[in-house]
């Protein structure tokens, strides 16, 4: 998501030539074919895979895995159209070749967001910062996933309409705790907004059990906060889960410690109270949101 703008070269716009040629779609082997009729330098060659790659920066192309005949036998292959100009440069930055390809390569072809595929759906993949650069979002691998066009500009209009202050975000991200992090993003959001869980756990830097373990630990008596959540289906059907914060308590000098003393307390109960009597022990905050 930075502001970066370049323009198409000689080479990509004799790809697109090429490719408006056959509006029914072209194979990467017979792009190649095209351009060596025309006289296509052979130092052009080699890199003909990585300007193919770079056009959708510019064109929007559809690449689509279709039965064609090669040579006389049927094989499945990547087709492409060239479906038309884009009004924007798509944002990508300066996030490495190597590194774009390697989080487009990862994908296999399915869209990390709402899982339509390249092959079944037609989609466009595109290399996304989860957390913005302007949230102070890194060109980190963790930071980067690969997800269609249309779930790119949705984030980006939820992202708009949010209005979040970059300074502010830049500053949650500066919290040393990972539940002063968590907490932060859910305040900067505000009450009552919903909070994509894949933010949550980019901020928080850890795995889905541990980030989602430190939500529920933000319910613990000693910090209070009340956090809903809310699953729901996104208009492809896929699932998607939203934390919403409904209220908040100033922090207390250091909140994870209050945590893990509220824990070992509750454990120590806990054990008293299973040497009085052989039940089960019944306390609320240990309940689960999965
Ligand atoms: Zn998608």
């Amino acid at each position: 998501m930075s502001s970066k703008r370049s323009r198409p070269g000689e080479i990509h716009r004799r790809i697109i030539e090429v490719m408006k040629r056959f509006p029914d779609g072209i194979t990467g082997g017979q792009i190649r074919e095209e351009l060596e009729k025309e006289g296509l330098p052979a130092g052009e060659q080699t890199h003909l895979d990585r300007r193919k790659r770079d056009l959708k920066k510019w064109f929007r192309i559809e690449k689509v895995i279709e039965p064609r005949d090669i040579g006389g036998v049927k094989r499945r292959v990547a087709v492409y159209r060239y479906k038309g100009d884009r009004d924007q440069v798509l944002d990508e930055g300066d996030i490495g070749l190597r590194l774009r390809a390697e989080v487009i390569h990862s994908a296999h072809g399915r869209c990390e967001m709402c899982g339509r595929t390249i092959g079944r759906h037609g989609i466009v993949l595109v290399v996304d910062h989860k957390l913005p650069k302007e949230w102070v979002g890194t060109n980190d691998r963790e930071n980067l996933w690969a997800i269609c066009e249309e779930c790119n500009s949705g984030k980006k209009a939820y992202f708009k309409s949010v209005n979040l202050d970059p300074v502010l975000m830049a500053r949650v991200m500066k919290y040393r705790s990972v539940h002063m992090r968590i907490g932060e993003l859910l305040k900067a959001f505000g009450i009552d907004r919903p909070v994509p869980s894949y933010l949550i756990e980019i901020v928080s830097g850890e795995s889905q059990d541990d980030w989602k373990k430190r939500l529920r630990e933000l319910r613990y008596p000693p910090i209070g906060w009340e956090i809903d959540f809310r699953r729901w289906k996104d208009e492809r059907g896929k699932s998607r889960v939203d934390y919403i914060l409904r209220k908040w308590l100033p922090w207390q000098d250091d909140p994870s410690g209050e945590i893990r003393r509220f824990e070992k307390e509750r454990e120590a109960r806990n054990k008293a109270r299973d040497e009085l009597t052989s039940e089960e022990p019944l306390d609320p905050s240990t309940e689960t949101d999965s």
